[in-house]
């Protein structure tokens, strides 16, 4: 038996105007062939998952295509024909197969395809034919459409935000096509599609009211003939006609029961809906939080800039609230490539003047202007060996310079945009993160992963900018209506 691997992963904010291109998946993944193997089969990742599990069952893998690149907006309409072109060649040089395990996204939107994942995993489905297993993966932020389901045998998404669960989500699709391979079951699966959004801060499925509702869901969802079930979260910050929450139920051969349960977890979302409404906390009230409790470390969440929903990694709104208030042993990472560059320009120890952060745009503060001591270079590549969100192992920000701000406030300058998934990027430009009593992490949920060993309190802080809290300030013109929180 051999079965294909094929991934194409990309979460795409609509609402920021810098589009996605092919470098962006060079600075990432692009890879072929056995390369993928490489690169991913030890790796805490869904496709790492996929070798682990194929080897596990005696089935010959067959690395084909994958291409990774960070959130940002939108992919380019000739990125994305080069990608699809790309992956069509190669599933048509890869020689006969049994199957298919492939990685998508599903919150992946291309200039020419808003459903970038239904398009590509139609063209699979087209190639190979309706006889043979598609069985594909999803990540919990999937806005999930009628076109993956109807490409695909099963689909099942990660369980945990932040993620830590790819691995496992990738073993489990490799016994899923193992097991529909061998005869032993018939996987056939249905959705429910709930008119409801849930907001990014709510998304933590360590934290009620995600943690119970989950609780709720798995012990509800069970029976003899259920394979898999999945309740995804969606992604706010795409302007498209599946944004939203979702629910998927694999079943053997029993496709009633798996829509009568789909419908089970609509119900439920719709009937709780009012517990993902969140409360926001201000800029000054978080401010005021970290003066009031000297003692405490805390981690800033900087949701209006939130990396890893796409925005551009310069806001200095927090960084301007810090240095304000003077706070001293505070730390924070913002991509300047400029900055780098003005600060390359003098000898370690030395003093410059610095204009940092909010070149991207108008949306995320404005620029510091500072005169700053420079503490060290790198080169800006790190690993990370333990399972983080996103499943990422290598790291590449570029040229990175560490500065001191006379309010006693450490800025990590980068030339590359890198969300803030592990503390090896502060570790590997010799900084040790217990020296910090204040972090401000680019994320909302994300950044918990890693940070949670190094602070006692995370606030989640309503900043404005390119993924601001509250997503009922966005200008939707193709999400469905109505729809919950913007349509009581
Ligand atoms: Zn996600």
């Amino acid at each position: 038996m051999r079965v294909g691997i094929l991934a194409l992963l990309q979460e795409s904010n609509t609402f920021i105007s810098g589009k996605t291109s092919l470098k962006h998946f060079q600075q990432d993944v692009l890879l072929t062939g056995e390369d993928i193997r490489q690169h991913f089969e030890q790796a805490p990742h869904e496709i790492g998952g996929f070798f682990q599990g194929l080897k596990k069952a005696g089935i010959e893998a067959v690395p084909i295509f994958a291409a990774r690149a960070y959130p940002n907006g939108i992919i380019e309409a000739s990125t994305f024909d080069l990608l699809v072109k790309q992956m069509m060649e190669g599933l048509e040089a890869a020689g006969s197969l049994d199957g298919i395990l492939a990685a998508p996204h599903g919150a992946t939107v291309a200039e020419n395809h808003p459903d970038a994942d239904g398009f590509w995993l139609g063209k699979v489905r087209d190639f190979i034919g309706l006889d043979k297993p598609l069985i594909a993966t999803l990540d919990l932020h999937a806005n999930l459409s009628r076109a993956m389901v109807d490409s695909t045998n099963a689909l099942i998404a990660y369980r945990s935000n932040p993620h830590l669960d790819q691995l496992e989500t990738g073993l489990r699709a490799a016994d899923l096509m193992a097991r529909t391979l061998s005869g032993s079951i018939y996987p056939c699966q249905a959705a429910a599609f709930p008119s409801l959004a849930i907001n990014i801060q709510n998304q933590n499925t360590n934290e009620y009211p995600l943690s119970s509702f989950y609780a709720q869901i798995n012990a509800a969802s069970n029976g003899p003939d259920v394979i898999s079930h999945s309740t995804l979260l969606g992604f706010p910050y795409a302007d498209v006609a599946e944004m939203g929450s979702s629910a998927i139920v694999v079943t053997d051969d029993q496709p009633e029961q798996a829509q009568e349960m789909a419908w089970a977890i609509e119900r439920k979302f719709l009937t709780e809906k009012d517990e993902f409404e969140p409360e926001f906390i201000s800029v000054e009230a978080a401010i005021e939080e970290i003066v009031a409790n000297p003692e405490t470390r805390f981690t800033l969440l900087d949701m209006g800039d939130n990396v890893g929903g796409g925005s551009p990694a310069d806001s200095s709104i927090l960084l301007h609230a810090l240095h304000d208030k003077k706070i001293a042993n505070s730390f924070v990472c913002l991509f300047d490539p400029v900055a780098v560059k003005t600060a390359s320009s003098v000898m370690i120890g030395e003093h410059v003047d610095l204009s940092i952060g909010a070149h991207t745009d108008e949306q995320h503060g404005t620029p510091l202007e500072c005169n700053v001591k420079l503490l060290s270079l790198h080169d800006g590549k790190f690993s990370e060996s333990k399972a983080r969100h996103g499943g990422f192992t290598n790291f590449d920000q570029g040229p990175t310079a560490i500065v001191k701000c006379s309010s006693g406030c450490t800025v990590m300058l980068t030339s590359k945009r890198i969300p803030p998934f592990s503390l090896a990027q502060l570790t590997s430009c010799d900084l040790d993160p217990s020296n910090f009593r204040v972090f401000i992490a680019k994320g909302v949920i994300a950044p918990q992963a890693a940070y949670r060993d190094v602070c006692d309190r995370f606030i989640q802080v309503n900043t404005p900018g390119a993924t601001c809290a509250d997503m009922t300030q966005l200008d939707f013109k193709n999400r469905r209506r109505p729809m919950f929180p913007f349509e009581k």
